[in-house]
């Protein structure tokens, strides 16, 4: 896959896409990566300016159109496989693990990263799709666009070893995943669970399912309508509806 991102701040990208998998899939030849710095695009003048006032009056810079359309056309013509270009935005489609397979399976994308008050309406014309990577505001999308290409990435084939695959993951099964232990089997007065050292394969399968579904409905009960339960499963997920769960409000 080979993967673009358009930014003013491109610097910011590279520690992150050398390190750990993403860098292992760039020496594999699975993820082909390049950042783009919008100022190339740049107005002419000294100043490579890119931002505006916004019409109307208001706090902030808006990103203007001319340098983003010039970017993502000529980013768009640097390889001949078509590329999905997806704008970060807080106001975009919610990232989930459903929407990052579907963009495991394009050849190419091209990320758009927006700074200061966003960018100008018009751009929205010159993308396929808008992302958000949650309800909150950052200060820019260089962040939000390393966050998709890194979910993106260890789902291409090679980037994770089979002992690392990402089948039985949170949101893979419509519940978040399991809970996992290593070494040592006591550690301060808090023991393993003992079937986990059972040995049993066919019993810790059925206990993880349960814990899966028991850590989802006091996590994540959103997540429980949409699961594929049995009718013993979703019972045992109404009793965990009732008991103590963490307020976020009351952080
Ligand atoms: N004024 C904009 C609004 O209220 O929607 C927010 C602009 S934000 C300060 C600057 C840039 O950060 C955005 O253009 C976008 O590229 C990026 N950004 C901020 N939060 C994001 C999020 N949750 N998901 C994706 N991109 C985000």
């Amino acid at each position: 896959m080979r993967v673009d991102v358009i930014s003013v701040l491109p610097e910011m990208f590279e520690p992150a896409m050398s390190a750990s998998m993403l860098g292992i899939a760039r020496d594999r030849g699975v993820l082909e990566f390049h950042a783009h710095d919008l100022r190339t695009w740049a107005l002419p003048g000294v100043h490579r300016q890119v931002d505006d006032a916004p019409y109307g009056g208001g706090p902030g810079m808006v990103m203007r159109p001319e340098p983003l359309f010039a970017a993502i056309r000529a980013v768009g013509a640097l390889d001949e496989r078509p590329a999905l270009t997806i704008l970060m935005t807080p106001q975009g489609v919610p990232l989930s693990q459903n929407l990052v397979e579907k963009l495991a399976t394009h050849e190419r994308i091209v990320l758009v990263c927006g700074r200061y008050e966003g960018v100008d309406e018009r751009v929205r014309e010159a993308v396929d799709l808008e992302v958000s990577i949650g309800d909150y505001v950052m200060t820019g999308g260089e962040l939000p666009a390393m966050v998709v290409v890194d979910a993106v990435c260890r789902l291409l084939p090679g980037v994770l070893g089979d002992d690392e695959s990402s089948t039985d993951e949170s949101f893979s099964w419509g519940l978040l995943e399991y809970p996992h232990y290593t070494r040592p089997a006591s550690f301060e007065q808090r023991d393993v669970p003992a079937i986990l050292l059972s040995g049993d394969h066919a019993r810790i399968a059925s206990w993880r399912r349960e814990q899966a579904v028991l850590r989802t409905a006091r996590s994540r009960p959103d997540l429980l309508e949409a699961a594929d339960l049995s009718p013993a499963e979703r019972a045992l997920a109404d009793q965990a509806l009732d008991t103590d769960r963490t307020d976020p409000e009351e952080v």
